[in-house]
């Protein structure tokens, strides 16, 4: 096969969906890659890299298979072949008309976050590898707005005492935050309607707030909470976030709005000069009081809800989403490189969303 690597347009966008390392694994097993000239300059890797791994520079939009990160444009859409392979971060559940423009467009279009959780499909969890830096970076962003150190200090001028941070939804962005913020030196506590979370938020060093509610719903992710568990958690979480520093807030619901669970009140009970670091921004937010992609400051607490985080981390972002991408394609390619996709395979058929069930492609 060959597959094309086009230079993502989004603002801000710095990561790139192969890099050369990746490009000479896919080389071994008799891919061809077409990179466009410039594709990876967000990451700081120039053409020349490509082309020594292997690559050519060139049209990506004639390849039998493109990878991207983000999903793509119309304009996008239309430089694709009738018949080409997609692959990359799609948005189904959150922009369908994209979805609908590939199947018109003839294009047979993989989506990354439709890749089911399995043991098997973890090389390939781009979902979890971006939230990974997410989660890290969101950390990091606390502490320079923090007012506060994180560690305990014992100096000749006297003792500091350590921040306390709170992380809110604990999945794998959750998870990263929680084990960043313990090596900053934080005193640590996760939080997540999902039960079956508290034994690793506690293997991280962290401590289980348990408010009571357990909302675990399908495919390890959560459900969205009745309106009197709402009422409940935002009351009894309010009581809880006065006594932290840091809030990190993570939870999402899948193609739902993100839960509401730190009230404008509970940021009125915070002590001045604390951080609220929003992940979940893109989603509405879980802070009532976020502006996505901005950082406001009310009461003296400053909340930050920074969007795409993986961005502005392109080169190690780059290097694991690359690898996801790649896992994925070696997955529906023969001995000889070509594209033979078994659409019995759980992970092809689900990640697949522009082909109906039971389909010959
Ligand atoms: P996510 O981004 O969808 O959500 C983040 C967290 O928010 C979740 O833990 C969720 O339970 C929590 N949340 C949702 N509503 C909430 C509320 N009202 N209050 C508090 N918390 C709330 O989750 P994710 O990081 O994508 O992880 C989803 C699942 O996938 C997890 O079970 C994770 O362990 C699993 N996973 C499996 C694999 C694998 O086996 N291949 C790999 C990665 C993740």
């Amino acid at each position: 096969a060959t597959v094309g690597v086009p230079r993502e347009m989004g603002s801000g966008e710095r990561r790139v969906a192969l890099v050369p390392k990746v490009v000479e694994r896919l080389r071994a097993k008799g891919v061809e890659v077409v990179v466009e000239s410039g594709a990876g300059l967000g990451a700081l890797i120039p053409d020349e890299l490509y082309t020594a791994a292997g690559a050519t520079i060139g049209d990506p939009w004639s390849a039998e298979v493109v990878v991207k990160v983000n999903p793509p444009t119309t304009e996008e859409i239309g430089r694709l072949r009738s018949g080409a392979t997609l692959i990359g971060f799609l948005a189904p559940r959150t922009s369908p008309e994209t979805i609908t423009a590939l199947r018109e467009a003839g294009v047979l279009a993989f989506a990354v976050e439709a890749i089911p959780r399995i043991s098997r499909a973890q090389s390939m969890d781009a979902l979890s590898s971006q939230a990974n830096v997410a989660g890290y970076k969101a950390v990091l962003l606390a502490a320079d707005r923090s007012t506060r150190f994180f560690p305990m200090l014992t100096t000749a001028a006297g003792t500091v005492k350590p921040a306390t941070a709170l992380v809110l939804g604990v999945g794998v962005a959750g998870l990263q935050a929680l084990a960043t913020a313990k090596r900053l030196g934080a005193r640590t506590t996760g939080y997540d309607v999902r039960p079956e979370v508290a034994d690793q938020v506690r293997s991280l060093g962290a401590q289980w707030l348990d408010l009571g509610i357990d909302a675990a719903g399908e495919g390890g992710y959560a459900r969205e909470l009745t309106e009197d568990e709402r009422s409940q958690q935002q009351k009894r979480l309010e009581e809880a976030i006065t006594g932290f520093d840091v809030v990190i807030t993570t939870a999402l619901v899948p193609g739902r709005k993100a839960p509401t669970l730190v009230t404008a009140a509970a940021v009125e009970g915070m002590r001045p000069g604390s951080v609220v670091v929003d992940l979940a921004g893109e989603a509405g937010g879980n802070c009532e009081l976020t502006e996505p992609g901005e950082v406001v400051v009310k009461h003296d607490v400053t909340i930050a809800s920074p969007l795409n985080l993986p961005a502005t981390m392109p080169e190690h972002a780059s290097e694991l989403y690359a690898r996801n991408v790649s896992a994925l394609l070696e997955l529906m390619l023969d001995e000889d490189g070509a594209l033979a996709p078994n659409w019995d395979d759980e992970v092809l058929a689900k990640s697949c969303v522009t082909r109906s069930e039971g389909e010959e492609a």
